[in-house]
């Protein structure tokens, strides 16, 4: 098998070559006074952390002055001793921490969130979630106008189309659904405007998005688990379609984008999302346990113990345990704190780097039969990897089940994915990549067996990087137009 990453999807890995997390957001709105909008900020975004390591930045309006801080790296590292006590305790405040879709060099720090613009109406900061398909359709059309970017995030892209529909109508309000009637594709995001904090989800419902409120104060999340961390209450999830304001007065609501057909990502189900997350009425360690289920159910092994690859998988092998009665086991162990910037130029640094990411617990396995369950297998490379070093630690037979169908089509819509001729499963049969990983049996989940996992949301999903089924029409030369020079 050929790990040796394409020049072109080298950011796009992890180095277990997951999909990546896009992003988190958080927002809030203060009406106690005993509140601070930054502490709750910087909180939230810790319990968002797994949604993106890249950068992370908290920006927050004073009354009416806007203050920024933000920088690459882990929330640890962005947020330096006292470089937060230097933002003054504002009203409203929003935070984000960022995977990039884009080539994280030197000089994209323009693209670290929140972004902070000033215009003939004050401020706006605004951070995302997502991913805009008509990007380089509305990039090129403002570009013809005058307009200047300083980067090539689809954040500045959306204030920039607020700032000027702004000009055109009576409120931000009013701009904000202007805006949005413009934006294609996947967008979850919280802005500030002088007096407002504003909350859209696109109608799809790609990225989840939800409303906490502690005391009388309101919070604004990618994912429920936040308000968990925070002692604040979950109020509801932003509906599909929908933008919120949050002022003086209270919530207010505006549906006029709501009621379509709407699309979450089930790979926030099976990969991104916290466990411990509501996300749309469905409960993200429910899910994955049900997955667990289906997988015995249909995929059924004579096996001594069942292990879950961490963290998504342990949920599914949870749930496979109960129901076929194999005993739960804890085999992998994986090293988190492995810097993000090593290279992965070749497939010797890549496999030392895996045997000092994934340890496997020789006595949960030597001399049993092992039933071994992830999230996904992209590339392969992983999973050869753990099979290895199970059957290496005197596991006899080494059965693999995943908990998401194959991967064949790219993601429009906010996760990194590989160019699709990459997957494994585009190069490979399930029987030969079964050989190739050196285990004794291999199944992936089938989208409809994935779907009936979800018993509880009151969305629909969008599959199409498994089923092919896109929910939009697909962007032109997506890849091409997404770094469109101008
Ligand atoms: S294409 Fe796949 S990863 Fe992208 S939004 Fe749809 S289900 Fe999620």
């Amino acid at each position: 098998m050929n790990n040796t990453i394409h020049p072109k999807d080298k950011r796009l890995f992890s180095i277990d070559d997951k999909p990546q997390e896009e992003c988190g957001v958080f927002g809030i709105y203060v009406n106690d006074e005993d509140i601070n909008s930054v502490a709750e900020v910087y909180s939230g975004l810790y319990s968002l952390q797994h949604r993106g390591q890249n950068s992370a930045g908290i920006c927050v309006n004073d009354n009416g002055e806007f203050s920024c801080c933000k920088n690459k790296g882990l929330i640890s590292e962005a947020f330096r001793e006292n470089a937060l006590e230097e933002l003054p305790n504002g009203k409203i405040a929003i935070g984000h921490v960022r995977h990039s879709l884009q080539k994280f060099e030197d000089d994209d720090f323009a693209s670290v969130q929140p972004l902070l613009m000033r215009y003939i109406y004050g401020s706006l900061a605004i951070a995302h979630n997502g991913d805009i398909t008509n990007k380089a359709e509305l990039h090129k059309q403002l570009a013809e106008g005058g307009a200047i970017f300083q980067s090539n995030s689809n954040a500045e892209l959306i204030s920039y189309i607020i700032a000027s529909m702004r000009l055109q109508t009576d409120s931000i309000e009013d701009a904000v659904i202007k805006a949005v009637d413009m934006l294609e594709g996947a967008y979850s995001l919280v802005i500030i405007s002088p007096s407002k904090l504003i909350a859209v989800r696109d109608s799809h419902g790609f990225r989840p998005l939800c409303i906490g409120k502690m005391r009388n104060s309101y919070m604004i999340s990618s994912e429920s688990c936040s308000f968990d961390s925070l002692g604040a209450d979950f109020v509801r999830d932003v509906a599909p379609g929908e933008i919120v304001v949050i002022d003086e007065d209270g919530l207010h609501s505006y549906t006029n984008y709501c009621h379509q057909k709407t699309a979450m990502c089930i790979f926030e189900q099976i990969y991104v999302s916290r466990p411990d997350s509501v996300l749309d009425g469905q409960n993200v360690h429910n899910f994955r346990m049900n997955v667990g289920k289906i997988l015995a159910e249909k995929y059924p092994v004579e096996a001594d113990v069942v292990c879950g690859v961490p963290d998504s998988g342990s949920s599914c092998a949870v749930g496979y345990s109960l129901y076929s009665g194999i005993p739960y086991g804890i085999a992998i162990m994986k090293n988190k704190y492995i810097g993000r910037t090593l290279s992965m130029d070749n497939d010797s640094m890549r496999k030392r780097i895996l045997d000092i990411k994934i340890n496997v617990l020789k006595s949960t396995v030597k001399d049993k039969r092992v039933v071994i369950i992830d999230d996904s297998i992209v590339r392969g490379g992983t999973m050869a990897h753990i099979v290895e070093l199970l059957k290496k630690a005197g596991a006899k037979e080494v059965h693999v089940r995943v908990a998401s169908p194959q991967f064949k089509n790219i993601c429009y819509y906010g996760i990194s994915l590989p160019q699709k001729e990459h997957f494994i499963s585009n190069q490979l049969t399930p029987e030969e990549l079964c050989e190739k990983i050196g285990a004794d049996s291999l199944k992936f989940i089938t989208v409809d067996e994935l779907l009936s996992c979800v018993v509880d949301a009151n969305i629909d999903f969008c599959t199409a990087c498994f089923s092919g089924e896109y929910p939009t029409a697909k962007p032109a030369e997506f890849y091409d137009k997404y770094s469109v020079k101008i």
